[in-house]
């Protein structure tokens, strides 16, 4: 077991911004980052959002430099998977996180900031098929696709991002929403309307991924009137949203019913010394910019828990 003053559960934009402010005001945070460190902007390509990037600058590109920049100032970083915590409901007394059954670390202060994960469909055979043509990276997958057929399943900016990724690969891309209007923002619903490669299937839901050993295609059914339809596709992705990654924190702290966390305060959660911030509490906004934002706002808050207690 070792002590610290600020553990960082999580190594994503939250995260790191967390640890960033706590390594600047000297708190010396210790950063469980995960073992896939980086969080879902490893799995992007081009950022366009993050403001001081005019050019853009690639996910994985930035999340280095985040992480870097918080070392700068002397965080430190493991990157293993938190797999239990006990918060104490007495602020004298410090938390424990684990990872693995006999390596604990413990704190006056756990920041949590474990993010979010794709949200699946819930079919059997997306778990059959998973990763024998059924992904939810196109980053990561997208070039298996070269000329080949790929569906992406949402209406949200994740599948019209996903779409236009697999567009550099695929020869035609459908897109397949289950109403017949984009909950996609207006410029990335353009830049995949216009792109004469993707075609828009409105109205349908999934109901089966087909293939054997592998995606030969899809069965859909029609939400307007019931109505069936065979298609072939090579490959098939989710684009339809995520879940937040909570479960270690059930019965501990305070959530909503899809699981992402309720802070009392603006990050201060229901046990002494616990904040929370990024997309494990955020459903709304779930940007890079406001991850990090909240990151932020929880070291603020961990420093003044700190200095109010003399701890
Ligand atoms: P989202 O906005 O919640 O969209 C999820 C989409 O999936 C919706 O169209 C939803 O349909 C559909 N869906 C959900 N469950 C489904 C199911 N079981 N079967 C079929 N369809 C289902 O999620 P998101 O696209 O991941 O975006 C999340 C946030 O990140 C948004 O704020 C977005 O702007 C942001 N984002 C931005 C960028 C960018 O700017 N480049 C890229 C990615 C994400 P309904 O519309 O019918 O509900």
């Amino acid at each position: 077991m070792s002590n610290h003053k600020v553990i960082i559960i999580g190594g994503g934009p939250a995260g790191y911004t967390a640890a960033l402010y706590t390594a600047r005001a000297r708190l010396e945070p210790f950063c469980l980052e995960g073992l896939q460190y980086g969080g879902q902007l490893m799995t992007t390509t081009e950022v366009e959002n993050f403001p001081g990037f005019p050019e853009g600058i690639d996910g994985p590109a930035l999340m280095d430099r985040m992480r870097q920049q918080a070392e700068r100032f002397g965080a430190q970083y493991r990157s293993r998977d938190v797999t239990r915590v006990a918060f104490s409901s007495d602020p004298g007394e410090p938390h424990t996180v684990w990872v693995d059954e006999d390596e604990s670390y413990t704190a006056p202060v756990v920041i949590v900031a474990t993010g979010a994960r794709p949200r699946k469909l819930g079919l059997e055979s997306e778990e059959r098929l998973w990763a024998k043509g059924v992904s939810s990276c196109a980053t990561c997958d997208g070039a298996f696709f070269r000329d080949k057929v790929v569906a992406v399943v949402g209406g949200g900016d994740s599948a019209m991002e996903e779409a236009l990724f697999l567009t550099r690969f695929a020869r035609k891309v459908y897109i397949i929403h289950r109403r017949d209007e984009l909950r996609a923002s207006r410029i990335m619903q353009e830049r995949a309307l216009a792109n004469e490669k993707i075609e828009l299937l409105w109205s349908y839901v999934v109901e089966e991924i087909l293939g054997e050993d592998h995606v030969t295609g899809l069965r859909l059914r029609s939400t307007k009137d019931g109505s069936e339809r065979l298609l072939e596709v090579d490959g098939f992705f989710l684009g339809i949203g995520h879940l937040p990654n909570t479960d270690i924190f059930r019965g501990q702290l305070r959530m909503d019913d899809e699981g992402y966390l309720v802070p009392e305060g603006a990050t201060a959660m229901d046990r002494p010394g616990v904040f929370a911030c990024g997309d494990c509490v955020d459903k709304r906004y779930r940007q890079a910019i406001t991850a990090a934002g909240m990151g932020c706002m929880a070291a603020i808050d961990a420093e003044r828990y700190l200095e109010e207690r003399g701890l």
